[in-house]
């Protein structure tokens, strides 16, 4: 049987297999299933290039094996060299092509809310781990005309400005679109509302919007503030869709219509 999945450590939270069987079904493909695919850090390599003999054509990866996916790779896009992580690995001929999906998800999403006047705008991006570098990339793409780093530990913002352009900020001064990569609002991180990111309800009534990358059980932290403030919002299940969307499309050669996918992904488990 022909097999997606998703490799992460911990994964039980994800819900990409059910966002793959949506698409399947919704491309009319059968006998295509997808599964969740749990796998320590110190096995992933031995692992993930032994899944082609048992039938994958491609897998998510997630947290935290975005980087090492590269390192697996045969081939890897443009977009994810610069990002320097891996989301969609494609098994294809004996060799596997990386390729990262998260990157064109966020440009739809930041494109969408900002419409044609990025090259005047400013994007502030929460965050400096993996997803930060990712949207760093899609904002570069989008033609956004600054773009700002804050993280909480400030080095690590310096550091992926070094690497990808924009600049590290301490204070925040005003902005039109917000990417929030941080791990605030992460189902298990506790809600302390915005207290851990420099923005206020303010700021965002006064911004063209917000995107969020976590979802969880609950509203975020960010979603909830830019519901208060009135501001267009895109939160991390979209994400999620668009960027699943992507990577069937790197599997099948098509792109399957997100409308299902979103149910899929927002059904009750
Ligand atoms: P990561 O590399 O672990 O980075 C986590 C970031 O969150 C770091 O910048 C960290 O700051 C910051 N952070 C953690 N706790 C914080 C707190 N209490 N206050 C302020 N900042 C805090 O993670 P990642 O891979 O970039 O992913 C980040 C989030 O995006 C995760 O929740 C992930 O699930 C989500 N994501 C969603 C999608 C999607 O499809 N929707 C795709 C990719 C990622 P320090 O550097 O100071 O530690």
């Amino acid at each position: 049987m022909p097999m997606t999945g998703v490799a992460g450590w911990p994964v039980a939270h994800s819900r990409s297999p059910a966002l793959h069987r949506a698409a399947f079904r919704e491309l009319g493909v059968e006998g295509w299933d997808s599964q969740l695919l749990p796998i320590p850090p110190e096995v992933f390599a031995e692992t993930v290039t032994a899944l082609p003999g048992s039938g994958f054509r491609g897998i998510n990866v997630t947290i935290p094996h975005k980087a090492a996916a590269l390192g697996i790779a045969d081939s890897v896009s443009e977009v994810a060299r610069r990002a320097g992580a891996a989301n969609t690995l494609t098994f294809e001929r004996g060799a596997i092509d990386a390729d990262n999906t998260d990157v064109a998800a966020i440009e739809s999403a930041a494109r969408e809310l900002i419409g044609e006047s990025a090259g005047s705008a400013t994007a502030l991006v929460l965050g400096a781990g993996g997803s930060a570098r990712a949207a760093l990339v899609a904002l570069e793409a989008a033609g956004f005309g600054a773009i700002e780093v804050w993280n909480r530990t400030h080095s690590r913002a310096e550091e992926v400005v070094s690497d990808l352009g924009g600049a590290a900020v301490q204070e925040v001064g005003g902005f039109d679109l917000l990417i929030n990569t941080t791990s605030v609002g992460l189902d298990g991180h506790g809600s302390t509302g915005l207290a851990d990111l420099p923005i206020s309800v303010e700021q965002l009534r006064d911004c063209a919007g917000v995107v969020d990358l976590v979802y969880g059980s609950e509203p975020t932290p960010v979603e909830a503030a830019s519901t208060e403030a009135g501001a267009a919002f895109i939160g991390g299940l979209e994400i999620l869709v668009r960027q699943g969307a992507l990577s069937i499309g790197r599997w099948l050669g098509e792109v399957p219509g997100l409308d299902p996918l979103r149910e899929a992904v927002a059904a009750p488990r």
